[in-house]
C-alpha cells in the first residue's frame, strides 16, 4: 500500500509503500500514476468537501480512503469538483416507473422513468431526502412481477389505504396536497401523458385505487466524484496551473466526466479512458 511520494528536486521519482506491514521504497523510472480511488471511505474528507452525503452509506470499498489526493496535494496539486456526488436511490424502477414519486409536501419533483442516480441526487439535494413512492394495487402487482436487474430493491409498501385522501392523512403529508398532486396527474395520465414531468407515455396510467405508498426516506448513499486536478494527458497539476513533473492520476481520485452529473459508466469509462492516457503520458 502506497504511503507517500518521493521526490527528486520538484520530480516524482517513486513511492514509499508497506508490503505485508514492511517498508519499500519503488522507483519509479518514468513516473507514477496515482489510480487508488475516491474518498469516500474518508469521514474527515467527506464531511469538509462533500457534507450533503456525509453519514450515508458509502457505495463504495474501504480503500478509497482519499490517501492519493493527500499524497497528491502534500505536493501542491490543486484538486476539482471536490463536493460533487453520485448518489445511489435504494428502490427498484420497476416499481418507481410505474408509481409517482413526491416529496414531503405531497408533490411531484422528478420524472419516475430518469435514471436513478438523478432520481437521487434530486432526493439528496433538493427534497430534504424525503421521498414517497405512491402507486396503485395493480401497478404494484405488476412492477412485482415484472424482471428486474434490482430486484433485492423492491420494498413493501408502508402504508396502504381506500383514498387518496385516507393515504395522504397516514403518511402525515399537509391535507390535499397528495389529492391534487394525483387528481393532476391522473387528468393527464387518462390521455397517456405527463406534461408536467415529462414522463414517458408508455408508463403513464391512472392511478387508481386501492392505494399504496413506500417510505423512501434516507434511501441514498453515494460516493464522491471529485479529485485531483488533471490535464486530459492524466497528468496532476500543481495549484501554479504547471504540470507536476512524475506525476499522473486517472479514476476516482481525479475530477472526471462525471463530476457534472453521474451516469453509470462513467466511473468505469474515466478509469479506463484516462488510465491508458495516463500510461501513455508516463511512458513518454
Ligand atoms: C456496487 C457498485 C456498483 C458500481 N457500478 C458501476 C457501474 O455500473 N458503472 C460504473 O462506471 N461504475 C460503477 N461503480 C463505480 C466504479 O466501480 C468505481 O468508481 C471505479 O471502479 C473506480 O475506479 P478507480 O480505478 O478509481 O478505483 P478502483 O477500481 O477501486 O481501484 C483502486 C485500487 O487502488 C487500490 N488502492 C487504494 N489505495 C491504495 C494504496 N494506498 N496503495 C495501493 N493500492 C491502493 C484499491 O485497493 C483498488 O484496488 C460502482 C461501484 C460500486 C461500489
Amino acid at each position: 500500500r502506497v504511503q507517500t511520494l518521493v521526490v527528486d528536486g520538484d520530480r516524482v521519482v517513486g513511492v514509499l509503500a508497506k508490503r505485508y506491514g514492511k517498508d519499500v521504497a519503488i522507483r519509479a523510472r518514468k513516473g507514477v500514476v496515482l489510480a487508488m480511488g475516491s474518498f469516500a471511505y474518508n469521514n474527515e474528507m467527506v464531511r469538509s468537501n462533500a457534507p450533503r452525503i456525509f453519514g450515508h452509506p458509502a457505495a463504495s470499498i474501504e480503500a478509497h480512503d482519499g490517501r492519493a489526493i493527500q499524497i497528491g496535494q502534500a505536493l501542491g496539486a490543486d484538486t476539482a469538483h471536490m463536493d460533487a456526488t453520485e448518489v445511489a436511490f435504494f428502490c427498484d424502477p420497476q416499481l418507481m416507473v410505474r408509481g409517482i414519486l413526491v416529496n414531503g409536501r405531497g408533490q411531484r419533483y422528478i420524472p419516475e422513468d430518469t435514471y436513478p442516480g438523478r432520481i437521487g441526487q434530486a432526493t439528496l439535494f433538493q427534497q430534504d431526502n424525503q421521498a414517497f413512492l405512491v402507486i396503485d394495487e395493480a401497478a404494484y402487482e405488476e412492477g412485482m412481477n415484472a424482471e428486474s436487474s434490482s430486484a433485492q430493491l423492491r420494498a413493501q409498501p408502508t402504508w396502504v389505504a381506500e383514498t387518496v385522501e385516507e393515504l395522504e392523512a397516514e403518511m402525515g403529508l399537509p391535507h390535499g396536497s397528495l389529492q391534487s398532486t394525483v387528481d393532476l396527474y391522473n387528468r393527464h395520465a387518462t390521455e397517456g401523458s405527463d406534461p408536467v414531468l415529462g414522463k414517458k407515455p408508455e408508463w403513464v396510467k391512472p392511478i387508481v385505487g386501492p392505494f399504496a405508498a413506500i417510505d423512501l426516506r434516507g434511501r441514498t448513499g453515494g460516493f464522491t466524484l471529485g479529485g485531483l486536478k488533471t490535464t486530459v494527458d492524466s497528468e496532476v497539476l500543481h495549484v501554479s496551473g504547471a504540470p507536476i513533473p512524475g506525476l499522473f492520476a486517472a479514476g476516482r481520485c481525479t475530477s472526471g466526466v462525471c463530476a457534472g452529473g453521474y451516469a453509470s459508466g462513467t466511473s468505469l469509462g474515466d478509469g479506463s479512458f484516462f488510465g491508458r492516457r495516463a500510461g501513455i503520458s508516463a511512458a513518454r
